[in-house]
């Protein structure tokens, strides 16, 4: 079976539970996720009486085996977003999703004016919460400039080459694959995974990655509707958590009035 380069701790008196352990990528400026210093496997099961060719089988079924990017905006990060990675992250037993978000996503450049990168970097760091194995990352930030995918990979290639990456998009991101940067490179950095809401129809990228397909519940909200909502003075709550809303009042982002 193979681990996808992650070594089972011999020591699980050691193993530290819990995701954002260190807390380290929710901090500007380090951009470079924590697991990538630091890796640990939570979760390891309760052993019992089992015989020992039986726990190293479960605990070798346990390791996680990569690290899923869903890149993003987020302006504002919703509850769309989280489910996302959470659902990735289960059904594929990753060691973590970032939370990539984008310094100039240059395919809605001239669409809108963003919010500045730093709000919308603390806001998904908000966002994020204690959620296990889910953090925010700045490394599209840090790099600075247009983003592009391709540079991300690269970038996350030459930190940890141990890692096996999956970059992680919604159906409708999937069929505009051709589009993007330098799109011929990205199968041979990264498994491709599709996020399926209920309902939509099977997407089909461009040939040559590989694919794994995660479904999840359709949550029909978008940050363009959030802000829209914030505009029209109707409430975020339940679709963004309740950190970044405060956040989105201290900052007064969206047009957001407190009266
Ligand atoms: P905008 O309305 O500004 O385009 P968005 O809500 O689509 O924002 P993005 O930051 O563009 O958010 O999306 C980042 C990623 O999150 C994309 O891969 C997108 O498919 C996914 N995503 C966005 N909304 C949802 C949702 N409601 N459920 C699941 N995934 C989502
Ligand atoms: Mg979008």
């Amino acid at each position: 079976m193979s681990t996808d380069g992650f070594v089972p701790d011999p020591n699980p008196e050691q193993v530290v539970s819990g995701g954002n352990d260190t807390g380290v990528t929710a901090q500007r400026g380090e951009g470079v996720p924590s697991e990538m210093r630091d890796i640990r496997h939570d979760h390891v099961p309760t052993e019992g009486s089992l015989s020992t060719p039986d726990r190293t089988l479960i605990r070798m079924s346990q390791v996680r085996r990569g690290l899923g990017i869903l890149g993003g905006t987020f302006d504002p990060p919703h509850i769309g977003h989280l489910a996302a990675a959470v659902e990735v992250r289960s059904a594929l037993h990753l060691e973590r999703v970032l939370l990539m978000v984008a310094n100039e996503p240059w395919q809605k450049a001239g669409n809108r004016p963003l919010s500045a990168p730093q709000d919308r970097f603390d806001l998904t760091s908000a966002s994020v919460g204690d959620l296990e194995g889910i953090e925010a990352s700045s490394l599209e930030i840090d790099r600075g400039g247009p983003t592009y995918s391709i540079d991300t990979l690269h970038q996350l290639k030459e930190i940890a080459p141990d890692q096996q990456l999956f970059l992680i998009v919604g159906s409708d991101a999937a069929l505009n694959l051709h589009t993007w940067h330098r799109h011929e490179e990205l199968p041979g950095l990264a498994t491709l995974v599709i996020v399926e809401r209920d309902g939509d129809r099977n997407a089909e990228p461009p040939a040559g990655w590989s694919v794994e397909r995660v479904s999840m519940p359709r949550l029909d909200i978008s940050s363009s509707d959030m802000r829209e909502r914030v505009r029209d003075g109707r409430p975020l709550n339940p679709f963004v958590v309740p950190d970044v809303i405060n956040e989105i009042n201290a900052r007064g982002l969206y047009g957001f009035t407190d009266s």
